[in-house]
């Protein structure tokens, strides 16, 4: 029987410049103020590749991966990725006995969560390390800083319970001199005074916040969007994207003027046409949404989706443009001179860099180019 290698052979995948990735964790480091990096690999390293992004960030000497929840860290830690893992999402009480058998470190947000964990970890003798999720204009999970003091005096009196870290997130630092931005940043700061020299990591910062509020970097930075190449706002020109997004024309056919395309004839010929197949759909996370406006690269020239995005497949009215059978696509990423950016798409999609590239689903191999 022939193997055959999915890897090589599936007609679109997704390109990640392992060197490109490299070099953005490098610049990050650079801008740095804190000792710490943890690099956000949620939702499959945002798209990117959850155990391929790990394994380069673990060369790369990073100092945490942030996961959302528990099965995120069982795949990074069974493909044997030793690094501290930090679980960022509230916790779940059935899974609480798993976290702390697995050492995982994970938050806490509240007083009734840090009883149970005390309790599976007497039932289990097993000892965990937590870190303090405290919401300081958020409004998602996190206790107040004005009842923080309960739960921090709770799992510092605990034997099982080490505290790792404090932490909390910024809900407005895409944009510099937000007010909020700097009044979450008081908060913490002034939580922090009052619990100096714990040997607490304390950390805050997101992508908005490394790079346009360097007092809100503290011990560690968590830049998810940054560390993959995009920044927030206006372009960064210390990072660039690594994610490419490509395909293989699939079908070719002539069709003659006047003619609907794809379901629900939302596209008519104006004349007669070269018409082209491209095997991406929005079952692999390309969203049917895009079609209105989306645009593709074939040859290093722009072309228009023509018609509804079907679950596997899209076509493009080509014109009398000379594509064949097997040219590449470029739905995102660069193709010679020219190039489609996440804003584009994001733009087009009515939606955000963040959301794009997680939709991306398995059914795309990730092919890491060094
Ligand atoms: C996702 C996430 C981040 C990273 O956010 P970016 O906007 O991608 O930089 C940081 N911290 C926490 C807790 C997160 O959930």
């Amino acid at each position: 029987m022939q193997v055959f290698d999915e890897k090589q052979t599936h007609p679109a995948w997704i390109e990640v410049d392992a060197s490109q990735f490299r070099k953005n964790l490098a610049s990050i480091r650079r801008l740095s103020q804190a000792g710490l990096l943890c690099l956000p690999i949620k939702a499959n390293a945002y798209g990117h590749g959850l155990i391929e992004i790990a394994r380069i960030a673990e060369e790369e000497g990073v100092d945490y991966l942030g996961v959302s929840c528990l099965q995120e860290a069982l795949f990074v830690r069974k493909a044997l990725i030793d690094l501290p893992i930090l679980v960022f999402g509230a916790i779940h009480e059935m899974q609480i006995p798993e976290l702390i058998e697995w050492g995982f470190e994970f938050t806490i947000s509240s007083l009734f969560k840090a009883k149970l964990v005390e309790d599976a970890c007497t039932q289990l003798k097993k000892r965990c390390r937590v870190h303090i999720k405290v919401d300081t204009g958020m409004q998602r999970t996190g206790v107040r800083p004005e009842s923080s003091a309960s739960l921090i005096a709770f799992l510092e009196k605990s034997p099982f319970i080490e505290i790792v870290g404090i932490y909390s997130h910024l809900a407005t630092a895409d944009t510099p001199q937000d007010r909020n931005t700097e009044q979450q940043i008081r908060l913490f700061r002034e939580l922090k005074e009052h619990y100096r020299d714990r040997g607490w990591i304390w950390h805050l910062a997101n992508s908005g916040g490394v790079l346009y509020y360097p007092e809100s970097h503290f011990d560690m930075i968590r830049p998810g969007l940054l560390c993959y190449g995009y920044a927030p706002s206006q372009k960064w020109v210390e990072v660039d994207p690594c994610f490419s997004l490509r395909a293989r024309v699939s079908y070719f056919k002539v069709v003659g003027k006047g003619q609907g395309i794809s379901y629900g004839h939302h596209y008519r010929t104006a004349v007669m046409s070269r018409v082209v197949t491209v095997p991406i759909g929005y079952g692999d996370g390309y969203r049917r949404s895009l079609y209105k406006k989306a645009q593709v690269l074939i040859g290093g020239r722009r072309f228009q989706i023509s018609g509804a995005i079907c679950m596997d497949q899209f076509m493009v009215d080509v014109g009398k443009a000379e594509v064949f059978v097997g040219d590449e696509v470029t739905l995102l990423g660069k193709q010679g001179e020219a190039e489609i950016t996440l804003e584009e798409l994001s733009l087009w999609g009515d939606s955000i860099p963040h959301e794009i590239l997680s939709a991306f689903t398995e059914r795309l191999p990730r092919h890491l180019l060094e």
